[in-house]
């Protein structure tokens, strides 16, 4: 499998791969770590005539800014991985980075790229929704900073205009009670997530305070599960509770269905996974 042929550019700094997006038009590719457009190009379901390399364009790089941690969109999964800023002040995401692919896929594929993929099955999405971050984007028309709750729209679809750039993803630092799990129940070669579910919840003894509860690998796009925060919200969760709210997980969504998993037996795991990670962040 090749792609069809292609130009390429390395940018050395975002306003630079700005210029050349929109020079280039809709013929143009950001490329980043390749690890999911490169496989779309040589089943040339894309095929696009330049690609940006913006591997060197400044982006990389974890910072602790005080009330949260700031994160290069092209920091890869293996730095988010191995971080101490990640370690120490958001282990779930470590964590999550562990569990992507392989070694090779890990070293390359990048979290601005998986962000502006979205692929349903990635598992970033989610787990930047339940952490509530931020992602600050740059295009011809300056920079915005979009929410994650506005961010993923439908498959492979985001809020992300034509020509702009995922610049930095933001993560608030979890409150003094909080926690956070990410669990998935993963395609055993790709590690790809078949259901992926992120919680971020901060207790109160054994009352839960708040919750974030986010899917991926479920629907088109990764998703808040509010229905289910909401059944949980100042509510004593214990095994009996967490169930019970479980089995009402990604409820009046549409589920999948592939290869995989049928859209039944998805929305059961729905629920399956998002009781062990709830029982993980207790
Ligand atoms: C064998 C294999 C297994 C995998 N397993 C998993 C897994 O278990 N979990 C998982 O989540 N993912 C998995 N992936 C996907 C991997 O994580 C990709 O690296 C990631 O989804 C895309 O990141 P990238 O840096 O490689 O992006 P690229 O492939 O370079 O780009 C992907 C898309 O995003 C655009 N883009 C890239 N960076 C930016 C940016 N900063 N701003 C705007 N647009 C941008 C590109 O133009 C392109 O359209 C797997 C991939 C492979 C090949």
């Amino acid at each position: 499998m090749f792609p069809s042929t292609f130009d390429y550019k390395r940018a050395e700094t975002v306003s630079e791969a700005i210029r050349l997006l929109n020079e280039h038009g809709e013929d143009a590719k950001l490329l980043a770590g390749g690890h999911s457009l490169l496989p779309a190009m040589k089943l040339r379901m894309n095929r696009p005539t330049m690609l940006i390399d913006i591997s060197k364009a400044g982006l990389t790089g974890i910072s602790d800014l005080g009330d949260k941690i700031q994160i290069g969109a092209c920091t890869t999964h293996a730095e988010l991985e191995t971080d101490k800023i990640i370690q120490h002040n958001l282990p779930m995401m470590a964590k999550a980075a562990s569990k992507i692919g392989d070694p090779q896929v890990r070293n390359r594929g990048t979290i601005g790229g998986s962000l502006a993929h979205a692929d349903p099955a990635a598992d970033w999405p989610g787990v930047v929704l339940a952490l509530g971050a931020t992602i600050h984007v740059a295009g011809p028309d300056g920079e915005r900073a979009i929410a994650a709750d506005d961010f993923f729209i439908s498959i492979f679809t985001t809020a992300l205009k034509e020509g702009e750039i995922i610049t930095a993803i933001d993560i608030p630092k979890m409150k003094q009670k909080a926690s956070a799990a990410y669990v998935k129940f993963e395609q055993p070669a790709s590690r790809y997530a078949i259901v992926g579910c992120a919680v971020n919840a901060e207790m109160n003894g054994p009352m839960c305070a708040d919750i974030r509860i986010a899917f991926n690998g479920v629907s088109g796009a990764a998703f808040r599960d509010t229905a289910l925060e909401e059944k949980l919200k100042g509510q004593k969760l214990d095994e009996e509770s967490v169930n019970a709210a479980c089995k009402e997980a990604a409820e009046g969504r549409h589920i999948m269905s592939d290869h995989f998993a049928s859209d039944t037996y998805r929305k059961h795991l729905a629920g399956v996974i998002a009781e062990r990670a709830i029982h993980e962040v207790l």
